[in-house]
């Protein structure tokens, strides 16, 4: 490569008006620094996505990119949730730079790894997972839960990166690929392995949120896995067909045992045994029924290919560049 890359952080905000000021001085400082060493152009932007902040957030980015040209904002036009935010901030960039790195704005993902990935991209990799060694200053229940979401997610057939949330290098040629992945239901750290390309992984310490409260909460963090499981694997409906020829086998093994029984004349009051199946059973199918109905839910939803995310306003004008 001949031309240093431009690089666009991408940073989703919700409710965040007590860390972006602290935040964005050092997204700053990072670009600058980057740049000062010739690994990006000094062309590169700091791009916040407003995820429909119900607070002074959008005003503050407002201010941010009227005081520095490095700071850009586009905001949404609603709260559509994290995942909507992060895409939002790649497509508006991916035709603008040569590569992307998506951050929370929290201070939580260490910025330092940015240097690490930057190389690994010029070193050729058009993906970089940022990925946790350590969760030492997650509490235990946050520390357990995160942890037990990979391993569900990754039982359940969608492949993530183990410990990678949604720190990531990604070059604008990955980008224009992932663009012709049209689902409206995303979870990005699971679709981008299905984009292929050469990846690799860059570790860094997770440190405590600078200020504010987390937005996932456990619930979240369920409808998280829930959504990532059923939008990247059909593997939940093969357990349950597996389940039902299991429990086939032993319905036909209780039908020939009830039929030898009636033949022997060993009329037994089995009303236990009766409620015990009816209720098993009717568990088993309305569970299925269930899950079942998740899926057509999502099919539901695409066929109806609505935006996945609108755009109501940006720091700049369109036409400017
Ligand atoms: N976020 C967002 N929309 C939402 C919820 C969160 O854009 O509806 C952003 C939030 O501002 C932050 C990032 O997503 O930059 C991660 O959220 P948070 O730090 O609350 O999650 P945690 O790190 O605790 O998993
Ligand atoms: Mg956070």
């Amino acid at each position: 490569m001949n031309k240093q890359p431009i690089l666009y952080i991408v940073i989703p905000c919700y409710n965040e008006q007590e860390v972006l000021p602290i935040t964005a001085p050092l997204f700053l400082q990072k670009i600058q620094q980057l740049s000062e060493a010739g690994k990006i152009s000094p062309d590169s932007r700091v791009l916040f996505v407003n995820d429909g902040s119900k607070d002074r957030t959008w005003e503050i980015i407002g201010k941010l990119a009227k005081d520095n040209e490095h700071f850009i904002g586009i905001c949404q036009s609603r709260n559509r949730g994290h995942q909507n935010a992060v895409l939002a901030g790649l497509m508006e960039a991916k035709d603008r730079c040569d590569i992307t790195i998506s951050i929370d704005c929290d201070g939580q993902d260490d910025i330092n790894a940015m240097d690490e990935m930057v190389d690994a991209y010029l070193d050729g990799c058009e993906v970089v997972y940022g990925v946790r060694s350590k969760r030492d200053t997650d509490t235990f229940f946050k520390r357990f839960t995160a942890e037990g979401f990979y391993k569900l997610l990754n039982k359940m057939g969608a492949e993530v990166v183990y410990n990678h949330a949604d720190y990531r290098l990604v070059s604008s040629r990955v980008l224009q690929e992932f663009a012709n992945f049209k689902e409206v239901n995303i979870f990005l750290r699971g679709m981008f392995p299905l984009v292929g390309f050469k990846s690799t992984s860059v570790y860094y310490e997770r440190h405590e949120r600078i200020a504010g409260e987390s937005h996932y909460p456990l619930s979240k963090m369920l409808a998280l896995a829930f959504d990532g499981i059923t939008s990247l694997s059909v593997k939940p409906i093969r357990l349950i067909t597996g389940f039902g020829v299991f429990v086939s086998i032993f319905s036909l093994i209780g039908v020939i045992w009830a039929t030898v029984q009636h033949l022997l004349g060993h009329t037994v009051a089995g009303w236990a045994s009766t409620t015990a199946i009816v209720c098993f059973v009717s568990g088993v199918q309305l569970l299925s029924l269930g899950v079942i109905g998740e899926y057509i839910g999502k099919i539901y939803l695409e066929t109806k290919a609505r935006p996945r995310y609108i755009i109501s306003e940006r720091t700049w004008e369109e036409n400017d560049r």
